[in-house]
């Protein structure tokens, strides 16, 4: 924000002063102009003496785009305020009511706006489940919402609208050409504020918006495909012109002899590898070679736009800007990191096989760490993979007191007694399944280690997630899929918690998991052995095990009537049906697994919007 705070007096600047000293002010965008062109030294000549009315078409578009962002933004950010503001009032109205009818009713307008709008998928049911091309590629990406589909459809109108906006066609190639690479320069290096912004896992707008960081990432990417289009047109429009007057000859002594256009050669090369670099498929099937290459990638377009943007001293000032924010970014990633991490005794991940191709991590903090459900942090294990960071749900977490304190020998009710006072340290834990890069190495070293366990130096850097609560839902249904049960357990622990203290409006909760194999049921086994210690537990919580791969029925079997275990796949409809007509105040639904999954439970919410207040909730394991 504060960034497009500058950019905005940026353009602002440009204006006021354009008009009294305009050799010096408009300098950047006007005397430059002939180098934009390649060689359009009559376009500076005819407006030696005020402002190129080009240039001022150009920064009025730019403010406008600026006004435009500032709008969504602020009233995102007003409707997300208004949303916890309206949680905030539930939870604390429903503490003592039992029964929570006022909240149970449906608000018309947000259950249409957003069974229509904001949670709906593109057509009937897919957003989230993975386009596969064949077992070896098998993520080509996924199909936006409706909502999603929306803004790219009107972000990409509004581009073209701007890009062509005033453009006198009339004019003939060389003039027109002329004022196209202005504009496409203009909008790109514009589009840029945001594309940086946005890209960062410090993205404050992640927690202004309440719009999660991977559907930041998908704005992120189709801000990228503007900018990399307008730095295509931009540079093909100076080499029409160029051709046009001198022949490919011509073009070709530019390169060689001007750094300013070489500079701009080298930035639209750039943007257009990137562009080729990033679809899906390329992604997710070598993660950590794109995103090298991508950072690369975007250095060498800044530094190529920095040499390019020499003259123009206000389109660099924005380009500063970008790198202001990409750095800003980088260096508050350290400060996390180091603050986590670095004080006394460093952090040490110890590493446990588990059965069905896992293993468990749990991250000794040298400091406290304020546990909230929701929670992920990126780890770094240096032996396993050396500087490269993942991101791993926050699955449990615990308090202790300073070690030093007991190897003092100090009795445990000292401690206790001494624990207010004493320097807390955190342990958090992860569940990592096993994929193929680092996962895989993690989980191989596990299986050499003697016992299946070992311990070794690691960082963690966060906590990150917008930490969407379900304080405020007299019913919850959690949803998870395999490994997805990170993201509930701390949300069902949390909620027997506050229902026992009386700090949720929660009277019904249910966790319905679904798993391949028996075995799964270890990854959590210690925890929710504790969670189902609670007291009072039985009043509100229900567990719904699903078992997908069984090797016989003799493992399917349900220990208590709150904690049952099914063959096969659950009917997720029937399953939310069932939980809504039994609901007590506002319904709550969350879901983390497959995208397959995060697709029918949305549906099957979708099916009650409107008719009871229904919340869905989805938390995603890729961007
Ligand atoms: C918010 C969040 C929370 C997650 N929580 C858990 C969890 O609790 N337990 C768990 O087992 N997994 C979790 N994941 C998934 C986990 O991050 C990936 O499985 C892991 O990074 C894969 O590493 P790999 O090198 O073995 O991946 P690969 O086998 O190379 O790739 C597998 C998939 O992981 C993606 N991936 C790889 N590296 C990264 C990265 N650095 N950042 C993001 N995605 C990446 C790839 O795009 C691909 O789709 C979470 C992911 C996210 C985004």
């Amino acid at each position: 924000m504060r960034v497009a705070t500058l950019a905005l007096l940026a353009a602002q600047g440009v204006y006021a002063a354009a008009p009294a000293a305009s050799p010096a002010a408009a300098g950047g965008a006007h005397s430059a102009a002939p180098a934009a062109a390649g060689a359009s030294s009559k376009g500076a000549s005819s407006h030696a003496s005020g402002p190129d009315p080009d240039d001022v078409t150009n920064w009025y578009i730019i403010k406008c785009l600026l006004w435009a962002w500032l709008a969504v933004a602020g009233s995102t950010i007003a409707y997300t305020m208004y949303m916890h503001s309206v949680r905030y009032i539930r939870t604390v109205a429903c503490l003592n009511d039992h029964n929570q009818k006022f909240f149970a009713r449906p608000v018309g307008w947000q259950g249409a706006l957003k069974k229509h709008i904001f949670d709906a998928p593109l057509f009937r049911t897919r957003h989230h489940r993975e386009f596969r091309l064949s077992s070896a590629i098998n993520n080509v990406g996924t199909l936006p919402s409706r909502l999603e589909t929306i803004w790219i459809l009107s972000y990409v109108a509004v581009s073209v609208a701007l890009t062509v906006m005033n453009i006198k066609w009339g004019l003939g190639t060389v003039k027109v050409c002329e004022q196209v690479i202005k504009r496409t320069g203009f909008m790109a290096i514009m589009n840029m504020i945001p594309l940086f912004l946005i890209a960062g896992r410090n993205n404050p707008l992640i927690g202004l918006t309440g719009i999660s960081f991977d559907t930041y990432n998908l704005i992120h990417r189709w801000l990228g495909r503007i900018v990399a289009v307008e730095a295509i047109v931009h540079g093909a429009a100076w080499m029409i012109e160029k051709v046009y007057k001198g022949g490919w000859a011509a073009v070709a002594k530019s390169e060689k002899t001007s750094s300013f256009i070489l500079s701009g050669t080298i930035a639209a090369c750039a943007f257009t590898a990137i562009l080729f670099q990033s679809p899906s498929a390329i992604r997710h099937a070598f993660y950590e070679v794109f995103l090298h290459f991508h950072q690369a990638l975007a250095a060498l377009a800044i530094g190529g736009l920095w040499v390019h943007l020499e003259k123009f001293q206000h389109q660099r000032e924005i380009i500063m800007g970008v790198l202001a924010i990409w750095c800003a970014e980088r260096v508050i990633r350290l400060v996390r990191l180091i603050y986590r991490n670095v004080s006394g005794s460093p952090t040490k991940a110890e590493v446990e096989l588990l059965p069905g191709d896992a293993v468990r991590l749990t991250l000794h903090m040298p400091r406290p760490w304020r546990f909230a459900p929701g929670q992920h942090a990126y780890l770094y294990i240096p032996s396993i993979g050396w500087w490269s960071s993942h991101p791993f749900t926050v699955a449990w977490s615990e308090d202790s007191v300073s070690d030093v304190e007991i190897e003092k020998g100090l009795s445990v009710s000292t401690v206790s007694r001494l624990d207010v006072l004493a320097p807390r340290k955190a342990t958090i834990s992860f569940i990592i399944r096993r994929r193929t890069g680092f996962t895989e190495k993690l989980y191989s070293r596990a299986v050499r280690e003697p016992g299946g366990r070992f311990v070794t130096s690691a960082f963690a850097e966060g906590p990150y997630g917008d930490g969407h609560l379900m304080h405020s839902y007299g019913t919850c249904i959690l949803f998870a899929a395999g490994v997805g049960i990170t993201h509930q357990v701390p949300h069902v622990r949390d909620l027997v918690i506050g229902y026992n203290n009386g700090t949720v409006a929660a009277r019904r909760v249910t966790l319905i998991w679904i798993i391949q194999a028996p075995e799964h049921l270890e990854w959590i086994r210690p925890w929710m052995t504790e969670i189902l210690a609670l007291p009072r537990r039985r009043e509100l919580l229900k567990i719904l095990l699903f078992v997908t791969r069984p090797r016989s029925t003799k493992e399917i079997h349900s220990p208590s009537s709150s904690v049952q275990m099914f063959p096969g796949k659950p009917n997720v409809q029937s399953v939310i049906d069932q939980e809504v007509e039994g609901s007590t105040g506002a319904v709550g639904v969350t879901v983390c697994g497959v995208g397959g999954l995060a697709d029918e439970v949305r549906k099957g919410c979708r099916a009650w919007m409107g008719k009871v207040n229904i919340e869905f909730v989805e938390e995603s394991f890729s961007w």
